[in-house]
């Protein structure tokens, strides 16, 4: 049976011992992970195909990834490559082409810059643009090496099961006494305790900012280690066939493993007895029961949606006075002449002409071109640009659809003109064009105002305020990008590592 294939929902009795709303990575891994320790496992997933944020759509030839490309965790050493060891645990496997470069940045002030996979090729270009900071450079990304280097040697399970801590500890005292130091530090801090060049930290700001969306000061070291040296280590690798390869190797791992997933299955509450969570119920009448239920949508999505608004415990009220949601993205996607790119164009991109616009709506720009590395997602002669830049739902309610519709071509015509600095000649490329909107992921990811996530209401305490799996009502676990460690695809398999073997632990299993 294929992962793509509708399942005749079970009969509404029967009892798994673990029901996961959503397929996003964050459920799938937890889902594939308790399915291979022999559990009952059953996903319900609201669309059509598994990956939620990291799905795909086809069109005229060409294959979309919604939204992550640049992906971290299919290293092959160590126990950061979370990707790699989630699809190996249900005999699950992808080739991947290793991007040679991060990043390349187009930033203030003709600041041109490349994050190759090589550290020390990193190193000596960033160290030329700032010689007089090439020591500072070099101690604090040493330093995020320090964070990575302990985490690396561990085996990344839940930090809620006293078990586990103690294990592990026992095995890794320094690694552990390491990591315990960094939990509660941001990358801004130790980023001026070596450099003092006000463009350099507003660079760190950016290296921080394009995947936590939040500036270096807010940036928790923990995920600034993982990043800032993974790149180096494991690399960014893309998936042969894109992005939706993941989620759907991972869906037929899970069958395999004798887990059922059902599509077009759109949890509607979750039920309770008493104060516990026993089943959930759908927006066709069916209901499933199940020893625990995992929820894979965002915090503000399970409870504000799936549970009565009396029952929001008062950790969830301040957790929500620390957090906030990040805005979502405007998504062009794009299909174009292959001889508009010359020879040498990186995969991914950031664009931004003026620092005082990084955190502003449409003010940085991301690209990335996967078809670079896996030229068969599109037609041939031709190259697919995803290209998207931070915008809030508030921009785009209350329109009637005509109004909807020019909002959306004027979004575009913007993007694609900053764009022609670095693609000149690229609006005459275009061969295809598609925009998603705050309200395209709210309603294709079903995400709260298309979020990409929660992230600091003001400076925190690195990631002590991030939430586990476990949640203040019983038998409900929440996994992804609202818990801890937050978002991005490697991140979020780590929380479905950790949610799986939490509720393992709970069920006996
Ligand atoms: C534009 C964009 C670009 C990104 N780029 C990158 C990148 O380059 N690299 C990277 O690592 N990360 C990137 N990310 C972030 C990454 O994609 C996410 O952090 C990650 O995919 C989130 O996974 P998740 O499991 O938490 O949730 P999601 O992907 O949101 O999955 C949740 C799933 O649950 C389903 N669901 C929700 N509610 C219900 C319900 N009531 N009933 C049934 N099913 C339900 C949804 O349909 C969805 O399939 C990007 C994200 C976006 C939006």
């Amino acid at each position: 049976m294929t992962a793509t294939q509708i399942q005749t929902p079970a009969p509404a009795t029967q009892e798994y011992d673990v029901i996961v709303i959503g397929s996003g990575i964050g459920g799938l891994v937890t889902a594939t992970q308790l399915a291979a320790k022999g559990a009952k496992v059953l996903v319900l997933e609201r669309y059509l195909i598994p990956g939620g944020s990291a799905g795909y759509f086809e069109r005229q030839g060409y294959r979309f990834d919604v939204g992550a490309s640049m992906i971290f965790g299919f290293g092959t050493e160590g126990t950061t490559n979370l990707l790699t060891r989630a699809l190996a645990a249900v005999g699950q496997k992808i080739e991947t082409f290793a991007d040679p470069c991060q990043i390349h940045y187009h930033l203030p002030n003709d600041l041109e810059l490349k994050v190759h996979r090589d550290y020390e090729a990193f190193l000596q270009e960033l160290g030329d643009r700032f010689p007089h900071e090439r020591e500072g450079i070099r101690k604090f990304y040493d330093e995020c090496w320090q964070v990575f280097n302990c985490l690396n040697v561990m085996e990344l399970l839940s930090l809620e099961e006293l078990g586990y801590l103690f294990r592990v500890f026992f095995q890794h005292p320094l690694a552990c006494l390491g990591l315990v130091k960094y939990l509660p530090q941001n990358a801004g801090d130790i980023a001026r305790r070596y450099i003092k060049d006000p463009e350099l930290l507003k660079f760190i700001d950016m290296e921080c900012y394009c995947w936590s969306v939040v500036p270096a000061d807010q940036t928790p070291m923990i995920n600034a280690g993982m990043v800032f040296s993974d790149r180096h280590y494991g690399g960014i690798n893309y998936p042969k066939g894109g992005v939706g390869q993941i989620a759907q190797k991972l869906a037929d791992g899970l069958v395999a493993a004798g887990g059922e997933i059902v599509y077009k299955a759109r949890v509607t509450q979750i039920l309770l007895e008493g104060d516990r969570a026993v089943g959930v119920r759908l927006a066709n009448g069916a209901e499933y029961r199940a020893r625990r239920v995992v929820s894979n949508a965002t915090r503000w999505d399970t409870f504000d949606k799936l549970l009565p608004s009396e029952k929001l415990p008062g950790s969830e009220k301040s957790w929500r006075q620390r957090y906030q949601k990040s805005p979502s993205f405007l998504s062009l996607h794009l299909g174009v002449q292959a001889d508009l790119l010359p020879a040498g164009t990186e995969c991914h991109h950031i664009v931004l002409e003026d620092w005082a616009d990084m955190t502003q709506p449409e003010g940085t720009i991301f690209v990335s071109i996967p078809t670079l590395l896996d030229p068969s997602l599109a037609p041939a002669g031709h190259h697919i640009i995803h290209t998207f830049t931070p915008s809030w739902i508030e921009d785009w309610q209350n329109l009637t659809p005509s109004e909807y519709q020019s909002k959306k071509e004027a979004a575009a015509a913007r993007l694609c003109d900053r764009l022609e600095a670095i693609f000149p000649g690229l609006n005459a490329a275009i061969d295809y064009q598609e925009v998603g909107t705050a309200r395209t992921h709210r309603r294709f990811l079903g995400r709260e105002d298309g979020t990409y996530g929660p992230i600091p209401q003001r400076k925190l305490w690195g990631l002590l305020g991030m939430p586990f799996n476990r949640t203040a009502i019983p038998g409900l676990y929440c996994v992804g990008d609202s818990t801890f460690p937050g978002q991005g695809l490697n991140a979020v398999a780590f929380s479905g590592f950790a949610c799986a073997h939490r509720v393992a632990v709970d069920l006996g299993v």
